[in-house]
């Protein structure tokens, strides 16, 4: 088997990234944790646990409305996170960063907001294959509503989109390309510069789905242009209930409010309100204040540790991973795209994936059974469901390792 050091490019020092992640550092069914979960939440380091209680022992306060110093010091926590995302993401200012629950909502907030505004009868929005339920179910609410069509594009048996038929899927009826930068379910880099360009010429609008690319790679939102970009706090080592939707400002400006309440009005009177400016428009209510501060943390922690060296780290890992599960007589890599990230999807000739996932668990291995909210996906592979292990930056070979010893545990029993 080989060492930590045959894949580790220099300076990446993963058992020191390990000490950060508390969660870690325990027995399950008396074995040692082996966390092979992140695409579904990743975990979270001493960085951002730290921040979150920091807020509630120090700051807390509601934001934006207080003189006060904890509100000013609860405000200017919550606000820096908006900075640093828009180093993280790239955009041009931070005025075009809206904070949402996570993924879904933001992709809820642009079908909902600007696509009742935009989307009209016969109208045509296209999404992909293999999308997350997130980001096909409001489209489908939308085209229903509007009686527009919702159109797919096709992908290849390696899990990849076939671009010729995307080309032709579009049109002047496109309205609106949803993708995912990276599937959850296979891995799978979509080339969304690409993807982008293509519904531009068309005159199409983009949301890039980036739940899944934001904790492995580098996301610049000006230079892919998406007009649109998604991402969840809590799978990029931040808390649950907080995450990031970018709009170009020109597009967030010409959008209504997604819903009405405290912090989005400028003034109201029974006979008329006045909305307030960006990002604070699609804000309503008091957010998730420890949320958005703790997300603020992770995005450092990334940003430190580099996410070009995760990104080389994780790609490292993955080679090793398809090599190892390969070598496994009856298993099948389901999404083998030659651009891929951080999963490993499988199944395996007469063992169901349940099974796989509970004699894993016994061993303390946490995967990932089931349709992976991505049930197109499975349907279009004739299977079921697939055992997914997914990978981040503190996973190791060692812990791959124990995968392949489980799985021929699970290969034992069941044959
Ligand atoms: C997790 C995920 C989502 C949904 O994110 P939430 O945080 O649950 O809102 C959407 N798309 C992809 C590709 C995902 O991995």
């Amino acid at each position: 088997m080989s060492t930590l050091s045959s894949v580790a490019p220099a300076g990446f020092d993963v058992e020191k990234i390990r000490e950060d992640f508390p969660v870690l550092k325990q027995k399950v069914h008396g074995m040692p944790l082996v966390y092979l979960d992140s695409a579904a939440t990743a975990q979270k380091p001493f960085a951002v646990i730290d921040a979150i209680r920091r807020f509630h022992e120090v700051d807390c306060a509601n934001i934006h409305r207080g003189v006060h110093e904890l509100s000013q010091r609860s405000t200017a926590a919550y606000e820096e996170t908006r900075s640093k995302a828009k180093r993280f993401l790239n955009s041009r200012t931070k005025n075009e960063l809206i904070f949402v629950r996570g993924t879904t909502e933001g992709i809820n907030l642009v079908s909902s907001s600007w696509g009742r505004k935009n989307v009209k009868a016969g109208d045509e929005i296209i999404i992909s294959a293999m999308e997350h339920h997130s980001n096909i179910v409001p489209w489908q609410m939308l085209c229903e509503e509007k009686e527009a069509k919702l159109r797919v594009i096709p992908m290849n048996d390696r899990g990849e989109l076939i671009l010729e038929e995307y080309e032709k899927l579009l049109g002047p009826r496109t309205r609106m390309v949803a993708v995912a930068h990276v599937s959850n379910a296979l891995g799978t880099i979509n080339p969304v510069r690409q993807i982008i360009e293509m519904a531009h010429r068309a005159g199409a609008l983009t949301l890039i789905d980036g739940a899944q690319a934001a904790p492995h790679m580098r996301v610049d939102v000006q230079a892919l242009d998406a007009d649109f970009y998604t991402m969840s706090g809590h799978k990029v080592f931040g808390p649950t209930g907080i995450g990031i939707l970018y709009g170009k400002t020109k597009l967030l400006n010409a959008m209504p409010p997604y819903q009405g309440g405290g912090d989005m009005i400028r003034t109201v009177t029974f006979e008329k309100t006045t909305y307030n400016d960006l990002p604070y428009k699609f804000e309503a209510g008091t957010p998730n204040i420890a949320g958005g501060i703790g997300l603020g943390a992770a995005l450092d922690y990334m940003t430190q540790i580099g996410i070009d060296r995760i990104s080389a780290y994780e790609h490292e890992l993955l080679l090793y991973g398809t090599e190892a599960l390969s070598e496994i007589p009856g298993l099948k890599l389901i999404g083998t795209a030659r651009e891929k990230a951080a999963v490993l999807s499988f199944v395996i000739e007469g063992i169901h994936p349940h099974d796989i996932g509970t004699v894993l668990d016994r061993q303390g291995i946490a995967v990932r059974t089931g349709h992976h909210c991505a049930q197109p996906v499975m349907d279009w592979f004739h299977v079921p469901a697939t055992t997914r292990a997914s990978l981040a930056l503190y996973n190791t070979t060692a812990e791959i390792d124990a995968l392949v010893d489980g799985l021929k545990k699970v290969k034992e029993m069941f044959s």
